[in-house]
C-alpha cells in the first residue's frame, strides 16, 4: 500500500512553503483538495502536475473510502487544504482517522499554521495554549462560549471572519475585563501583516477606529488569567475570614 500524506501549504507567502512539501507533492500519485480551483493556482505556480481531487467538507465522508482505495492499491497521496495545516479548522480529520483505522500509514509533513505563526509573534504566553478555533457565530452562543473560558489560565488563540472580529474583541473585552493583554494577528505573512498588541479595551477601541484592520484574515489572541493574582486574591479573602473568626475566639 502507499501512504497518505498531510501537507502544510503557505498562508499566504508562497515562499514559506518547503522543500519537502514541493518534493512529495511533485512526487505524489494524487492531492487531494479542499478546493481544485485555489490550489491549482498554488501548483501550476511550483510547476507541479500531478493530478487534483476535492476533499471538502460535503464530500469527505463519501471521498475517503475511494481516496482509501486507491492508497490500499499501492497510490501515494497527498492531502491538502486552502491554506497551512489541514484538518487544523479545516478538512481531513475523517479521512486521517479512517486512514488509521485501515492500517495506512499516515505521514506528516508540516509548515506553516496561522495558529502557531501568530502565538510566535503574539509576546504572550507560550509554555502553554489553548487554540480555540473559530467562536460561534451567533452573538448568543458566542456569550456564552466566552463565559466557559473566563477561568482559563493559558493564552486562547482563536481564528476569526474579518467582519465579525470588532464584535468579538468586544464580546471578549465584556466577559474577560477590558484590561486583559490580547493580540490582533492580521495578515500573517501578506504585504500588510500587522500584529497589535493591547488591553482588549484598547484594541476594540484600535480596531472600531479603523476598518482597514476589520478586512482581511485574522487571529486573535487573549492572555489566560492571572492565576497567581486569583491566589493571592483567595488568600486575602482568606486571611479576613480568618481575622473575624479569630476575633470570635475566647
Ligand atoms: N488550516 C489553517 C491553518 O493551519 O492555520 C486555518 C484554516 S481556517 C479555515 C482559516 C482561518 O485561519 C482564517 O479565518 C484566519 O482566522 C486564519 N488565517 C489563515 N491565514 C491567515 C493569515 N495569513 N493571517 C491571519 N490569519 C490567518
Amino acid at each position: 500500500a502507499g501512504c497518505l500524506y498531510v501537507v502544510a501549504t503557505p498562508i499566504g507567502n508562497l515562499d514559506d512553503i518547503t522543500a519537502r512539501a514541493l518534493r512529495v507533492l511533485a512526487e505524489v500519485q494524487l492531492i487531494a483538495a479542499e478546493d481544485t480551483r485555489h490550489s491549482s493556482r498554488l501548483l501550476q505556480h511550483f510547476s507541479i502536475s500531478t493530478p487534483l481531487v476535492a476533499c471538502h467538507d460535503h464530500n469527505e465522508r463519501a471521498q475517503s473510502s475511494s481516496l482509501l482505495q486507491r492508497i490500499e492499491q499501492g497510490a501515494n497521496v497527498a492531502l491538502i487544504s486552502d491554506a497551512g495545516t489541514p484538518l487544523i479548522s479545516d478538512p481531513g480529520y475523517h479521512l486521517v482517522a479512517q486512514a488509521h483505522a485501515a492500517g495506512i500509514k499516515v505521514v506528516p509533513v508540516p509548515g506553516v499554521s496561522a495558529a502557531i505563526t501568530a502565538l510566535s509573534a503574539a509576546g504572550l504566553p507560550c509554555d502553554r495554549f489553548a487554540f480555540e478555533g473559530f467562536l460561534p457565530a451567533k452573538e448568543g452562543a458566542r456569550q456564552k462560549y466566552l463565559q466557559r473560558l473566563t477561568q482559563e489560565s493559558r493564552t486562547m488563540i482563536f481564528y476569526e471572519a474579518p467582519h465579525r472580529v470588532l464584535g468579538s474583541v468586544r464580546a471578549m473585552a465584556e466577559v474577560f475585563g477590558g484590561e486583559r493583554q490580547a493580540v490582533l494577528a492580521r495578515e500573517l505573512t501578506k504585504t500588510f501583516e500587522t500584529i497589535k498588541r493591547a488591553s482588549l479595551a484598547d484594541l476594540a477601541q484600535w480596531i472600531g477606529a479603523d476598518t482597514n484592520q476589520q478586512r482581511g484574515e485574522c487571529v486573535l489572541l487573549v492572555k489566560g488569567v492571572d492565576t497567581k493574582a486569583a491566589t493571592d486574591e483567595i488568600s486575602v479573602d482568606t486571611q479576613s475570614i480568618l481575622k473575624l473568626l479569630c476575633n470570635e475566639l475566647p
